[in-house]
C-alpha cells in the first residue's frame, strides 16, 4: 500500500510558500490549506496582486525606490520635495521610515546594499554612480548618510564619504552622518557599550 500524501497541485503550493522568508514547513503547510478553503475569490485576489506588483512594479531608475507605471518614483517626481538635500540609505525599503518621521522634505537616494568584502559586495556593486551623477547634475549642497551603524554600514560611510570629498563639484557639499544614540524610551543599563559610546560621541549641546 502506498502512503498517501497531498496532491501534486497542493505539494507545489507548499514548496512555494517554504521558499518565503520566515516561512517553516508547518506554516506553509497551513497557508496552503487555508488559502484553498479561503472563502470567495480571494485566493484569485491574492495572485492577481502578486502579479501585478511583479509586473507593474519597477526601481526608480534616479533613487532606486518602488515606481509603478511612470518615469522616476513619487518622491522624484514630487515638485515641493527640497532638491539640495540627498539622504542616502542602503535599501530602498529604509527610506519610508525615515519619510514617516517628517523631520525629513528632501530627495532619497539607495544604495541597493552595504560594503561587505564576506558577501562580495564592493563599492562597484553599489549604487554610486548614479548618486554621483544626480550630485553633479543638481543643486545638491548636502548629503545625509543614513547607512546602518554595522561594520559593512561604517565601512560604507566612511568610503562614500572619501568618494564624494574627491568630487570636483566648484561648490560646497557637506557630507553628514545621521546620529547614533541611545533608542527612544531606553534606560542607561539597557544599552550595550558601542551604543553608549556612540551617544556620547554624538552629544550636542543644549
Ligand atoms: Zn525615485
Amino acid at each position: 500500500m502506498r502512503r498517501v500524501g497531498y496532491p501534486a497541485e497542493i505539494v507545489d503550493l507548499i514548496s512555494h510558500l517554504k521558499r518565503l522568508p520566515g516561512i517553516g514547513p508547518k506554516s506553509a503547510e497551513r497557508i496552503a490549506i487555508w488559502l484553498l478553503r479561503a472563502k470567495g475569490e480571494f485566493a484569485f485576489e491574492f495572485s492577481g496582486a502578486i502579479r501585478s506588483a511583479k509586473e507593474q512594479v519597477a526601481f526608480c531608475r534616479f533613487c532606486g525606490f518602488f515606481a509603478s507605471g511612470q518615469d522616476g518614483c513619487d518622491f522624484c517626481n514630487d515638485p515641493d520635495r527640497n532638491t539640495e538635500c540627498i539622504c542616502v540609505v542602503e535599501q530602498p525599503t529604509d527610506m519610508l521610515p525615515i519619510e514617516r518621521t517628517g523631520a525629513f522634505r528632501g530627495h532619497y537616494h539607495s544604495l541597493g546594499g552595504k560594503i561587505s568584502p564576506l558577501d562580495n559586495i564592493g563599492p562597484d556593486e553599489l549604487r554610486i554612480d548614479s548618486l554621483v551623477q544626480r550630485i553633479k547634475n543638481g543643486e545638491v549642497n548636502e548629503i545625509i548618510l543614513a547607512v546602518g551603524s554595522d561594520v559593512e554600514g561604517e565601512a560604507t560611510a566612511s568610503f562614500l564619504a572619501d568618494h564624494l570629498k574627491r568630487i570636483d563639484l566648484g561648490r560646497p557639499l557637506a557630507i553628514t552622518r545621521i546620529a547614533q544614540g541611545m533608542p527612544a524610551g531606553g534606560g542607561l543599563e539597557s544599552a550595550d557599550e558601542l551604543t553608549l559610546f556612540r551617544a556620547l560621541d554624538g552629544r550636542r549641546s543644549l
